[in-house]
């Protein structure tokens, strides 16, 4: 029902996996600060891990005995979550592995589920953070300058948004029409981390566990990989990747990258096809059976139970590799296999080989020019970024977005300031369409491009979905 399902059991074996590098670089600092004395005060046991380097965190969780283990933690951004859910999906007991709880402490740049764990557990905003002498600098800014009149110099706008040249830049959006006040708030948007950071904490020691969706998704070279947050093509992969750059501005990073990519606003040719949700859905949670079993206990926990059921997100899990994308429209979608040779991950039962035709129960998008596409399972694609608000950790659900081509560079940017609180879903976007699907399947045919699962790069080419409800397990507080 979308509830608690269990409550981790104390004393915890908590693996608490910390990315150094992640964000501006300051995670262990964060963890000392912040996270270390709150579980210790609340009694929580845990095993600090810091990653080394990339796919650490993934080859370490695909080999660990999970026996040992009550829950899984990361602190770091998407990015290390990622990597966890792969390894546990890799295993050859992936069925038992993915059920361990994990949980989430926002530590990098883009913290999308840690912002949607927070949104559930329906705690305010974290405040924003107020702009130092932001009035001040604004009216000399104005005062001084009136002679940039042209509306295209990303060249100048990328320095004034590197160099946090902040009023040149809302000067700049505000000949959008998007109004003064409105723009302002582009920079006022930034979320403080570390106030996201002490609320995750906080829903970590109640420890309640839900179940969360994982999204299996086909790639054009036959490997499967699992989602656990979103996957994005055009405008909003763009600027994830673009906005790499910027990530010593921390979770602004992606408004950064926004206000960048809108001065160079193109066009993404493709075709998109999904098949719908069913309006009143009951399907059952996959992997729910057994699940009494869990390695958690409400014995010694000191919850309130009169607390509202918390509504966690989603995870995926990938089979990852390198191979280039040459078997295109030729080879089946092979499922992936974990290192036994027994398939890993639950099989897809929507989804015919990507090379094949899609069955007449779906939707296929007339149009073929988009400006973006963007599928969402969680509420948050970023600290700031409401993008999906009516999704629940295991609805069932992808909710997906694109936007046609045509849209004005104001009406995108007011999209995605919207967004912000999650207003874009009901701003009567005439561009922007919002369909609640079981799965999907997009086919670029722009040359080249870039396609996001969670954050992360995946080959560019033919790519299918589908939604697998509840595989996962999230602490959701
Ligand atoms: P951010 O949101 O800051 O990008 P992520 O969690 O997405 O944070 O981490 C980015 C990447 O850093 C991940 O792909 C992960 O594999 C990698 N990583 C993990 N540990 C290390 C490390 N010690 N040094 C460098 N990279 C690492
Ligand atoms: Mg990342």
């Amino acid at each position: 029902d979308g509830g608690a399902l269990s409550v981790l059991s104390r004393p915890s074996r908590m693996m608490l996996l910390v990315n150094p590098q992640s964000g501006k670089g300051q995670a262990l600092t964060l963890y000392n600060n912040h996270i270390q004395p709150m579980l210790n005060e609340a009694g929580v046991t845990h095993t600090l891990v810091i990653t080394e380097r990339q796919n650490h965190a993934r080859e370490l969780v695909k080999e660990a005995d999970m026996s040992q283990w009550d829950a899984l933690v990361i602190m770091s951004g998407d990015g290390l979550l990622f990597e966890v859910i792969n390894g546990l999906l890799e295993r050859a007991d992936w069925e038992e592995a993915i059920r361990t709880p994990m949980g989430i402490l926002p530590g990098g740049s883009g913290n999308g589920l840690a912002a949607s764990v927070h949104h559930y557990s329906g705690l305010p905003a974290p405040a924003a953070a107020t702009m130092r002498g932001r009035d001040q600098s604004l009216h000399c800014f104005l005062s001084s300058r009136t002679s940039r009149r042209s509306l295209s110099p990303p060249r100048w706008l990328q320095q004034a948004v590197l160099q946090r040249l902040w009023p040149q830049c809302v000067w700049y959006y505000s000949r959008l029409n998007v109004g003064f006040a409105r723009a302002t708030r582009i920079k006022a948007s930034l979320v403080s981390t570390e106030e996201l950071l002490v609320s995750c904490g906080f829903l970590l020691c109640q420890g309640l566990v839900a179940h969360m969706d994982l999204v299996s998704i086909h790639l054009c070279s036959g490997l499967r990989l699992f989602s656990f947050l979103s996957m994005a093509w055009g405008f909003v992969a763009d600027v994830d990747i673009e906005s790499e750059k910027y990530r010593h501005v921390g979770a602004a990073r992606f408004t950064v990258g926004t206000l960048v990519r809108l001065a160079s606003l193109r066009v993404y040719r493709g075709r998109l096809a999904y098949l719908p949700a069913p309006e009143d859905d009951h399907s059952e949670v996959e992997g729910s059976r057994n699940d009494v079993t869990l390695r958690c206990n409400g014995q010694a926990s000191s919850l309130d139970p009169s607390r509202d059921s918390p509504r966690p997100k989603t995870f995926h899990n990938s089979c990852h590799s390198n191979n280039s994308c040459k078997a295109r429209g030729r080879r089946e979608s092979a499922p992936c296999r974990s290192a036994s040779g027994a398939l890993a991950g639950p099989p897809d039962s929507l989804l015919p080989p990507l090379d094949q035709p899609l069955p007449g129960d779906w939707v296929v998008v007339q149009e073929e020019d988009f400006v973006l596409m963007l599928a969402m399972y969680q509420s948050h694609l970023a600290e700031d970024l409401l993008a999906a608000p009516d999704a629940t950790p295991d609805d069932g659900v992808i909710h997906l977005f694109y936007v046609r081509a045509g849209i004005s560079r104001a009406a995108l940017l007011k999209l995605f300031l919207a967004m912000e609180k999650g207003a874009h879903v009901g701003a009567n976007c005439r561009h922007m369409v919002h369909a609640k699907v079981r799965a999907l399947r997009l086919e670029p045919l722009s040359p080249k491009g870039v396609i996001t699962v969670d954050g992360e790069v995946v080959e560019y080419g033919p790519v299918q979905a589908e939604v697998h409800r509840g595989l996962g397990r999230l602490i959701t507080g």
